[in-house]
């Protein structure tokens, strides 16, 4: 029949016109990801026992870990650098972490113009322990 394939068009473009809707207004709206999603990563200092067990993990190198030992003999996070330009989102630095300090995050937006911008230092690396900050910094290009 002439027009068939019209109307069978038609038929789905008006099925979805009342049908639920799938599209998200993002960015006013953020997306609901699944809870495995793998877009960045948060460290959580005061469970990191500064064991360098990520950074061997990690196939592309992209951990660096620094510490000093204290006075208990027990090594003290001193610095914690991640350059994500190099990452694969493999997760076996997540997964080999013995203290769960290492986690992923479900924040997406890390696009940027500058390579140096994909260096993440979520303790910045001092001789100083008691001066360690605890925010993540972007490091200026
Ligand atoms: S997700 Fe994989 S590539 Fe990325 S830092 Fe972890 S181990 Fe390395
Ligand atoms: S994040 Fe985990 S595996 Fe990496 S140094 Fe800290 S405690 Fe060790």
């Amino acid at each position: 029949m002439y027009g068939k394939g019209l109307l069978e068009g038609l038929k789905i473009t008006v099925g979805h016109l009342f049908g639920k809707t799938i599209t998200q207004k993002y960015p006013e709206v953020k997306p609901n990801l699944p809870p495995c999603t793998r877009c960045f990563f948060e460290l959580i200092e005061e469970k990191c026992i500064a064991c360098g067990i990520c950074a061997n993990a990690c196939p592309n190198n992209v951990i660096e870990v620094q510490s000093v030992r204290g006075e208990d003999k027990k090594r003290k996070l001193t610095g914690y650098k991640m350059e994500l330009g190099y990452c694969l989102f493999c997760g076996l630095c997540v997964e080999s972490c013995p203290t769960d300090a290492l986690n992923f995050t479900q924040d997406f937006e890390l696009s940027c113009y500058h390579r140096d911008n994909t260096v993440y230092y979520f303790v910045e690396g001092q001789t100083d322990e008691n001066s360690v900050e605890d925010k993540v910094k972007k490091s200026e290009a």
